[in-house]
């Protein structure tokens, strides 16, 4: 199976995409991680890429579209992911839409996830990121247990250089300028569900996995 979550950031991508990689053993590919990846270890993609993000802007769709090709050649792709962060804009759903042919596979399910804008700011604005692991905690809604420590790896956690509160407004910004061409070019091809993601983490992933459960349900053509 391969699952797209869409949604504005702060929806809760990240954080159900690796609890849904969990429950359903699918891969995680999330294109954000893999350019923080890049940057953390100076390669040329991450110097390219890091302006673009610690300003809040998308990076070009050739580095980001490449990066991608690239993990989706990986072997444990075979079993299907869950894409998080990815297509972005219209351009880059339609070029996902490209990859997938040319390995005679498509999207199966495309979820948006919803939130509405205080629940944005008051998510990413308290975010706290594990450096080592990527686990993701919360000043108030999800804090660790020994102030700025992951509870899984006890590495250091930090604030995102994205996550200060000018680059949310300009992300924000930047996302709903590009979010009604891919929500109708997915609405077009009858894979988008809305998910209201202003609720608790449980109650959003039990609902995404009902999506599932209908899917895998549902006759094959
Ligand atoms: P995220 O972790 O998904 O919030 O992504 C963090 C930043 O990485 C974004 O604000 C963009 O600068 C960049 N980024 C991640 N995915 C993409 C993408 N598909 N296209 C362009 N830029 C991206």
């Amino acid at each position: 199976m391969r699952i797209v979550l869409l949604g504005p950031p702060g929806a809760g991508k990240g954080t159900q995409a690796k609890v849904l990689a969990q429950a359903t053993h699918l891969s995680h590919i999330s294109t954000g991680d893999l350019l923080r990846q890049n940057v953390a270890g100076n390669t040329q993609l991450g110097i390219r890429a890091k302006d673009f993000m610690n300003k809040g802007m998308l990076v070009p769709d050739e580095l980001v579209t490449q990066m991608l090709i690239e993990r989706l050649k990986q072997p444990d792709i075979q079993k299907g992911f869950i894409l998080d962060g990815y297509p972005r804009n219209l351009a880059q759903a339609k070029t996902l839409d490209g990859i997938l042919n040319s390995l005679d596979a498509a999207m199966d399910l495309v979820v948006y996830l919803d939130a509405s804008e205080p629940v944005i700011i008051q998510r990413l604005g308290g975010r706290l990121v594990c450096k080592s692991c990527g686990a993701n905690f919360h000043v108030t809604n999800m804090p660790p247990k020994r102030e700025m420590i992951c509870d899984n790896c006890s590495c250091g956690l930090y604030q995102r250089d994205d996550d200060k509160e000018e680059t949310i407004k300009k992300r924000l910004l930047v996302y709903q300028s590009e979010v009604a061409g891919l929500i109708s070019y997915y609405q077009q091809r009858h894979k988008l569900h809305h998910v209201s993601s202003d609720e608790g983490p449980q109650i959003v992933l039990d609902k995404i996995m009902q999506l599932i459960k209908e899917l895998d349900d549902s006759p094959k053509v």
